[in-house]
Order: C-alpha cells, then structure tokens, then sequence
C-alpha cells in the first residue's frame, strides 16, 4: 500500500487542521482512487467485504466518508472508505461508490455501524442464504489480538 492509504492515513491520523491545502490533496487522492478502484454501495457485496473483515481477518471494519472534513465523492456522489481495524496486514481497504446519503449519516452517527448494516439488510431479507449463515460469525469473531 502507498503512504497515502496508510492505515493512519485513512484514520485521519496525517489530517493536519493548521494545513488545509495537504488535506485537499489527500481527499482528492482518495476521491481518484475511489473513482477507479471503487465498487457501487450494494448491500450483498458489502456484507460479503464486512464478513470476509470479521470472519476472515477478525479485524473491526470501519467506513470513513470524509477526509479533510468533506464528504468523498465520486461523480457527485458520496463515496466512502471501508477500513479494517486491528485485522490482519494486508487487509486492504475498499472504496465504496454512490452511498446513499441517508448510509453516510448512519456512519457519521453510529458506532459499529458495520453491525447495524448487517442486521438491517438481514431483517430486509437483502443477503444471500450463504451471506446470512455466515453473520453469526461474524457478529461473534475475537478481533485479532
Ligand atoms: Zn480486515
């Protein structure tokens, strides 16, 4: 991974308030990545990615819809970065495209919301039969030590 997509980076641990031209630059960066790299907000394919984060590297998936304090946005829609806590190295973060803004506030006003998006497409019947076998497991994998 380059230093730009560092996982401090992709905390916001690099923002620096006092210098807002490197943040702009950042979030721009971001925003190309996340134009070419990036797949569109689906409920079964994110599931997958945070299932595959809990189960598979036992890391916290987290999303991150700003860098620099403004929204990401691809074609005029937010997009967001889904980062993995704590998991194993090489877990690579992932660019999600046209996010519902109604999504965006569940990420800016919840915490753990990788496990409300779980049980809500769960309760909506969005998931594969395979996808949602394996939600148990995910709900309940230790986080990597
Ligand atoms: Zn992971």
């Amino acid at each position: 991974m380059p230093k730009l997509f560092s996982r401090d980076a992709a905390l916001g641990q690099n923002d620096e308030p006092g210098k807002p031209g490197m943040g702009q630059v950042m979030k721009e960066a971001y925003e190309r990545s996340a134009a070419t790299d990036g797949q569109p907000w689906k409920s079964r394919d994110v599931a997958q990615k945070i299932i595959d984060c809990r189960s598979n590297c036992r890391g916290i998936p987290l999303f991150r819809p700003k860098f620099a304090k403004e929204q990401l946005r691809v074609d005029g829609k937010p997009a967001v970065l889904m980062i993995c806590l704590k998991g194993k190295k090489g877990c690579p973060g992932t660019f999600f495209t046209d996010v519902p803004p109604e999504t965006v506030r569940d990420m800016e006003n919840r915490s753990g919301e990788w496990r409300y998006f779980l049980q809500k497409w769960d309760e909506e019947d969005a998931l594969t039969t395979d996808l949602r076998q394996r939600i148990g497991e995910a709900l309940t994998a230790e986080v990597n030590a």
